[in-house]
């Protein structure tokens, strides 16, 4: 297929979109269309030229922010739509050429994401109206993590949980846990060995990699579990709940949307989710950040040297996300913390590799396991497993 890719993820107010040339050097069209349903609703995006623009849309739902979409595409028609679908559950192993049946697949997934799969279904829906002869293709955040043998995805309560209810570990960021591994198997002479990933943007996760195929990660039946986040608590003890409720009368709601939307470096600094904020305020001298930035980078640390287990070798170690990509303070703390890993951190590589770039942060003739900072590119992998799964039914 010739055609360019528009990959959609659908939120319950907002649509980001990209539109992706199988031609790596071609200009991506992309944007987001933000606060649907609302008076503000409004399309901001970069046309071809890299200029933005902003088209007030107000009240729009998300038919009609798709069709303002489509009307900045500049003539490129799509080929072909990907959707990013948070949640496969056990059914989606791989991306899926959408009909009827893989509707109501992702409906009887959402009892397990009832916040994103509903949403992701308005914007296939959406799609489906306005282009019925368009393929489309469900890419999960799930499914790359379906390979996890069962001493990683389940949790140690009733079987009848795991088995009536489909209580068990899927982890998120699989495009992303994809896409870097991916790379880094092209990018390094140890090629798809044993990879550990640190996805570290708003949301957070690590994963073990061995041979392309996920063999753990951090984030459990919903993205909550794991590491510390940019607003969630990862990680907390089971009995914090209870504890919660009994002794502060506090709802099941306030609960989560404590640990959800409170917790974090927001809730641990009392400043801030952006962790670009919190390290200027340590640097001045603020306890909290610094005490943010601590908790953070030691629980990455852990979450890595745990994941190492499900490796039968170590071979490199990938920084990706906003602050994987970025924060060269968090990548020597984290570094830090493992010297018994034998990594060899390069300081001048370190320090040089931000905004974009990808690159090694250890020598070339480091023996030891590699450290790696690969920019994600969630948007292209999409892309590429939305051809691939049509390219496989032809
Ligand atoms: P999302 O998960 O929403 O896609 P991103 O991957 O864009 O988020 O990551 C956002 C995080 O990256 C924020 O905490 C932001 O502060 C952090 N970040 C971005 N640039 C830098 C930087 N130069 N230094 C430190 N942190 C950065």
């Amino acid at each position: 297929m010739n055609a360019p890719v528009l990959v959609i993820n659908c939120g319950s107010s907002s649509i980001k979109y990209a539109l992706i040339d199988p031609d790596p050097q071609a200009p991506r069209l992309a944007g987001l269309a933000e606060r649907l349903g609302s008076a503000e609703a409004r399309l901001k995006g970069q046309n071809s030229a890299g200029e933005s623009f902003t088209q007030p849309l107000p009240a729009a739902d998300h038919t009609q922010a798709l069709n303002a979409i489509f009307e900045h595409l500049e003539g490129r028609l799509p080929g072909a739509v990907g959707h990013r679908i948070v949640h496969g559950g056990e059914h989606f192993t791989q991306a899926a050429l959408i009909d009827n049946s893989v509707i109501n697949a992702i409906e009887t997934t959402a009892a397990l994401a009832p916040l994103h799969n509903p949403a992701n279904l308005a914007g296939i829906t959406a799609t489906r109206k306005i282009f019925p002869e368009l393929p489309q293709v469900a890419v999960f955040d799930t499914a790359f993590h379906q390979t996890m043998p069962p001493r990683a995805y389940r949790y140690a309560l009733p079987e009848a949980l795991y088995t009536e209810h489909s209580i068990r570990r899927y982890g998120f960021h699989g495009t992303s846990h994809a896409f870097v591994s991916q790379r880094a198997a092209e990018l390094s002479d140890r090629g798809a060995g044993g990879w550990l990933t640190a996805h570290l943007g708003n949301g957070c996760s690590t994963s073990a990699v061995w041979n392309n195929q996920s063999l753990d990660t951090s984030m459990g039946l919903t993205p909550l579990e794991g590491v510390v986040m940019g607003t969630r608590s990862g990680d907390v003890d089971p009995g914090l709940h209870t504890h919660l409720h009994r002794q502060l009368g506090w709802s099941l709601e306030k609960i989560d949307s404590v640990l959800n939307k409170e917790s974090g470096l927001l809730g641990l600094s009392g400043l801030t989710n952006d962790l670009r904020e919190i390290e200027d305020a340590a640097k001045q001298g603020h306890a909290n950040a610094q005490l943010a930035i601590d908790v953070f980078c030691y629980r990455i640390a852990k979450s890595l040297a745990a994941l190492s287990c499900a490796l039968p070798q170590l071979d490199g170690l990938i920084f990706t996300g906003g602050i994987g990509e970025n924060s060269s303070t968090v990548r020597r703390n984290v570094l830090a913390l493992l010297p018994h890993f034998g990594f060899a951190l390069n300081d001048n590589a370190n320090e040089a590799t931000i905004r974009g770039k990808e690159g090694r942060l250890d020598n070339a003739d480091h023996q030891g396991p590699q450290v790696w900072v690969i920019p994600t590119d969630e948007e292209g992998r999409i892309a590429m497993e939305t051809r691939h799964c049509l390219e496989a039914r032809l």
